[in-house]
């Protein structure tokens, strides 16, 4: 029951659905990949086609579920949303691709962990709108090929590195997306506000921004908790003072982290002495799991300068050590 984690939790699918833009003009930030894409839906409509496949790659929370619907809306198509580990046969992909219209969405999340035999199935399907299948077995079995609708891919993954490259090379648009920056959290934070029907202050706003690790889904989250507080408080209205007590009664500390970032610098300059340290000696010594560090700590904390990766495992920078308070000669001398 984690506050930072930018994974999906029960109480996101019931906001989720309310918070989430609906169209391109309400989705904030992430300028360089909302310009590719108008072109791209327009030519693509234009031409009266379908809009190619898209592979979205960042972090979670960033909004590329949300980016799907709206692909979907814009091409007035459906989305069906389905994950890697969720499609474990051949057939159950098969019987998704065949459900699909054309101009529909069908969206993969953490496509990375497709099986290998389902992953072929999409290799036709993707090219040529086609799907190969097999009736009967043994000497009997044939081979027949179902022509699907055209639909649009859209694949979001946490490491494109762990893509296989003829999946990879199947999608005609790349894009990645970044963290946000403060200012376009805040942004989030008052839409949030308002859909949510609560008064937030600039100053307030901010102060959540400023802490929720460049993901909107953890900005929203955030606010929510703050609200909770300022209702106990007899609050009417969110500001910074009230903000700030909150996020600390929430142990979320300047930077954003929580307990787990702090496990991992205090790990690394404390136990290993500034590093290197590889990602799963890391993540057995503070017991959280590897995809969890690699996909959701690390990325940040890279970003942030807090750490460094080098060929032998990650770094604690001088940022690090700041900001725990510790001076590199004591805790290399200890
Ligand atoms: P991902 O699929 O990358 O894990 P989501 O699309 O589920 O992320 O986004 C998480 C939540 O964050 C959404 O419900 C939405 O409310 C919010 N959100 C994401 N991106 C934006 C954005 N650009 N503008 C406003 N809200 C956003």
């Amino acid at each position: 029951d984690r506050l930072i984690t930018s994974a999906f939790t029960e109480e996101d699918v019931t906001s989720e659905y309310s918070l989430r833009p609906a169209r391109i003009s309400e989705y904030i930030g992430q300028e360089k990949v909302k310009d590719n894409l108008k072109v791209f839906i327009q030519a693509a409509k234009l031409r009266e086609e379908s809009l190619d496949h898209v592979i979205l790659h960042g972090p979670p929370g960033l909004g590329k579920t949300t980016l799907a619907n709206i692909i979907a809306t814009e091409m007035g198509g459906s989305l069906k949303i389905t994950s890697g580990p969720a499609i474990e046969r051949a057939g159950d992909l098969a019987s998704i691709l065949t459900s699909l219209n054309d101009r529909d969405v069908l969206f993969i999340d953490e496509i990375h962990r497709l099986s290998r035999t389902v992953e072929e199935i999409l290799y036709p399907a993707m090219e040529d709108y086609s799907l190969d299948i097999v009736i009967g077995k043994g000497g009997q079995a044939k081979s027949i090929r179902l022509d699907l609708s055209r639909f649009t891919l859209i694949g979001a993954t946490t490491r494109i590195g762990l893509l296989t490259s003829p999946l990879r090379d199947r999608f005609g648009v790349q894009l990645s997306m970044e963290y946000y920056t403060d200012e376009e959290l805040k942004e989030i934070i008052v839409r949030s506000a308002g859909i949510l029907h609560f008064e937030i202050s600039e100053d307030g706003a901010y102060c959540i921004a400023r802490r929720s690790r460049g993901t909107p889904r953890i900005a929203n989250r955030l606010l929510k908790r703050v609200r909770d507080f300022a209702q106990v408080k007899g609050k009417s209205i969110i500001d910074e003072e009230t903000a700030m007590e909150a996020l600390k009664r929430l142990d979320v500390d300047d930077e954003g982290f929580d307990r787990i970032d702090r496990k991992i610098l205090e790990a690394i300059v404390h136990h290993f002495k500034g590093g290197p340290v590889g990602a799963e000696t890391l993540s057995f010594f503070i017991g959280e799991e590897l995809d969890t560090i690699v996909d959701v700590y690390e990325p940040y904390l890279l970003q942030k300068g807090f750490i460094m990766r080098t060929p032998r495992g990650r770094v604690a920078t001088d940022r690090a050590y700041h900001h725990l308070g510790v001076s590199r000669d004591s805790s290399e001398g200890s």
